[in-house]
This record gives structure tokens, sequence and C-alpha cells, in this order.
């Protein structure tokens, strides 16, 4: 090796010589761990050590230098938490990348109680014997849908999962071709099937299954018959569907359970407001579908959770079966979903307190006014250094729900941007808060509709911060 790079290399900086520097103290007194900086120090001085031997003239004191400001930037990156909170502007409510949906004050402070100490979730506190879970939400399901039995586990997949492998491992389940449903890319009906033991038996075509069809495959190895809500697009045009009490009277004649995957978890009559292509979880219940399965965090508004309602005898099962050990919701999860589901116990409470059902039913004219007061406050904190307009436009809801239902927003929109918008877009995510927009035309679009009540402000500030 070089004699001045070996030089070099020997006079680096001691990590005990940089631990002493005072930047490093204040540091450490600012409250970043001790032994995070010291593993901060070791890899800077490595990568000095790296670029000396590949041939740069550093010199001992340049290295300190170096070395000092790099740690500081990257111990404060590195105590910021990796999952922490986001504007959302793009208008999508139930954004699967940015947590689906936001929950209820009460479903907050539910999480916050039960975080702080120990709670009853699996002790009957009448005998003080073992009690389950599931006893916290039972009966608030049994009376918002309908049902006789309730269970819950971590996500619909699970459910989906659970309730193929508890109820039909090793035989059949018949399925119509046009329900074959991919969610988001990982859920997928036939694989979800494969992994469970059953075998999927696919009958009728795209756009057209009738009754006769799923008559004709039903043999001595039939398990279930299996109805999956196309919650992420509809097939329209030339088409035919089975009616689900065609399917639940086929069914009990030929004594199979007939399953419903329903994806969303939709529980209100919004048709008041221009939803009305979602079918409800209590009317699948009416029709006497024996099992049906959703999500918490989509159009329920609740936590990440899958819920399981249907006959009691057959939720008795699935709770048995050893998987459901494996696909178990937490007690945190169980705190939201049981202050979500006490929202729904009346039809107001719901609309106004659970944020998903909120934003779904905000009109244009709320909108409108949410988006004038939002371009007030970016016109305030940025007005010089871009231009903003107000423009209509449509949210969705997202989430793999309510796909052909566009709902009429108003946004601000932010157009003259130097570099463009997808550069400004680009700042926005790494900005603090991170905002997240949507670009459209060649325009920004910000909108209010999942812009929490008091983020407004917040938002303006970030993009000044980003545009200055
Ligand atoms: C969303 C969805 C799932 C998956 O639910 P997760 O809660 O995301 O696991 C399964 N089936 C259908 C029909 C869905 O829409």
């Amino acid at each position: 090796m070089d004699i001045e790079v070996q030089n070099l290399l020997r006079h680096l900086p001691s990590v005990e010589e940089l631990l002493q520097a005072e930047r490093t103290k204040r540091l450490i007194t600012d409250g970043h761990p001790r032994p995070v900086v010291v593993a901060l120090i070791r890899q800077a001085l490595q990568e000095c050590r790296g670029r000396i031997q590949g041939g740069e003239y550093l010199a001992t004191e340049a290295v300190k230098q170096i070395i000092l400001e790099k740690i500081e930037e990257k111990a404060r990156d590195f105590s910021k938490p990796n999952l922490r909170p986001v504007i959302n502007a793009t208008g999508v409510i139930l954004h699967t990348n940015l947590g689906r949906a936001v929950l209820s004050q009460r479903a907050k402070q539910a999480i916050a109680m039960v975080a702080e100490g120990y709670s009853n979730l699996e002790m009957d506190l009448g005998t003080g014997e073992r009690g389950s879970r599931y006893h916290h939400v039972a009966a608030l399901l049994a009376n918002l849908t309908g049902a006789e039995g309730a269970m819950v586990v971590n996500n619909n997949a699970a459910a989906v999962l659970l309730t193929l492998t508890a109820l039909a491992r090793g035989k059949e389940v018949i399925v119509s071709r046009g329900q074959l449903v991919e969610i988001g890319g990982s859920f997928r009906v036939p694989e979800v099937m494969a992994q469970s033991g059953a075998q999927l038996v696919e009958v009728g075509t795209t756009n057209k299954t009738y009754l006769r069809d799923y008559e004709q495959a039903i043999s001595e190895k039939t398990a279930m018959l299996l109805k999956v809500h196309t919650s992420n697009y509809r097939v329209v045009g030339f088409t035919k569907e089975t009616a689900t009490e065609e399917l639940v009277a086929l069914g009990r004649s030929r004594k199979l359970p007939v399953a419903e995957d329903l994806g969303s978890g939709f529980l209100l009559d919004l048709s008041a407001w221009g939803i009305s292509d979602e079918p409800t979880v209590q009317d699948s219940v009416a029709k006497g579908v024996d099992i049906v399965t959703f999500s918490g965090d989509k159009l329920l508004g609740g936590p990440q959770a899958g819920i399981i309602v249907g006959k009691k005898e057959l939720i008795t099962r699935l709770q048995a079966h050893p998987l459901t050990r494996a696909l178990r919701i937490d007690k945190l999860t169980m705190a939201a979903l049981e202050a979500t589901l006490r929202e729904y116990l009346d039809f107001t409470s719901a609309r106004e307190n659970i944020p998903t059902i909120k934003m779904l039913t905000a009109t244009k004219e709320e909108m409108r006014q949410a988006a004038a007061m939002l371009l007030e406050n970016i016109q305030t904190e940025a007005g010089r250094e871009i231009i903003c307009e107000l423009m209509e436009d449509w949210s969705e809801a997202g989430g793999g729900s309510l796909p052909v239902t566009f709902l009429p927003t108003w946004v601000v929109a932010l157009s003259g941007i130097e570099g463009g918008p997808e550069r400004l877009a680009g700042k926005l995510r790494s900005g603090d808060p991170p905002i997240i927009a949507r670009i459209k035309d060649h325009k920004l679009m910000l909108d209010p509709r999942t812009v929490l009540p008091d983020e407004g402000p917040l938002l303006a500030k970030a993009l000044a911060k980003c545009l200055g």
C-alpha cells in the first residue's frame, strides 16, 4: 500500500476521540442513545477509510469534520420513527399504502385504554374463568348483522383462509368464474383456495353463471358453495350472476353451507348519498348465507381485522380449528374494533364519528368549502411561489371497494411548478410531515376529502417549505 495512504489511515481519529467532541456529547445529552452514536461513528469511520483507500486525500481534521456532520444528520434521521403519520391529499379514502381506514376518536381512546394496563381480554369477570376474546364483539356483531355467531381474525384474507381450511379442506368448493377475484396482487381466490387445501371447482363463464352451473357441479366431494363479492371490479353488460337467495336455497336442499366473502364490510344504507352499489353484511345474513367474511379496515372504517359472522355451529367449528390460533386478533385491534362497532349502533354517530363514513358522505358543497379553506391556507403560506386554484374533480373510496363510484369533489390545483409536478410531489413526500398528492393534467392536485380537519395549516406550511 502507498505510504501516504497508510499514513492517512494511521492518523484517522479514534472512536473515543470522536466521542469526546463537543458536538457528539451534545447529541448524547439531547437523548440519542450512546450505543447508537458509537455505531454511527464506527460506520462513518469505515466510510472514510474506504474513501482514503480509494485514493481520496482526507487529512485528519477533514475526516473529523465529515464524521461529526454525518453522525449528526444520521442520528437525527435514525431518531425519527420509521412508521409515521402522513397527510393524505390523494382523495382516496381507503388508501391501502397509507394504512386504509382512519380510526374514530372512540377507537383511538379504546386502544390507549387497553394499551395502558391489563384487561379482561380472555377472562370472564363473572366467574374468574377463562373467557373468549370474541365475546367482546360477538353480541355487537349479532345486533348489527343479525347473525347468530361471530368471530374475528387478523384480516379478511385470514378469515377466508380459515373458513376454507376448517370447512372444506380435502374437499371441493364451487365458485363462479366471474368471481375469481384478485385483491392488491397478493390475495387471489384460487391461490387462497390452494393454500387451504380445498379444491376449487370453477363454474359458469366470466360474464354469466346460472344456478344450474352450480347444481351440475355438486358431487359427494363438494363441501361448500362460495360467493365472492367482486369488490374491486364490476362485470357489466351481458351478464348473469346467480342470486344469493337461489344459491342459499340450493345449499339448503343439498345440505351444503354457503359462504360469502364480502370484502368491504358495509353496514349502512348510504343510498341517500349516491352510494348504492355495495352490498351490506346484514343483507347477506338475512338472505341466509351461512358464513360471511369481511374486512375491518375497508368501508367498515375500523382497524385491520377479518370479521366472520354466521351460523353458530359453523363459527364454533372455526373457533376450534388450530389455524385460528395462528390468525388471532390482538387486544389493541379488538379494542378499536369494539369501539368502531359501537358507533354503528346509531346511524348518525356512525356517519359523524367514523372518519371513513364521514369522508364517503361529504357532499360536493362541503368539499368546495373545505377546498376553499385549504386554498386560503396555501395562499397565506406560499401564495407567491405558485399558481393555485380551485377545480372540480373526483375522489375515490379505494381499498378495493366501490370501484365504479366516483365522488364529486373540489381540489386545490397547483400549476406553474418549477421542475414539474412530479418533482414537487417527490419533495412533498419527503417533507415533514410527508404529503401525498396526486398528479393530473400536469397539475398537482390536493383533495381535501382525505385531509383531516386540523391538517390544512400543516399541509400549507410543509408545502411552503418545499417551494422555498
Ligand atoms: C379486500 C378483500 C379481501 C382481503 O381482505 P384484507 O382485509 O385486506 O385481508 C378478500 N376478499 C375480498 C373480496 C376483498 O375485497
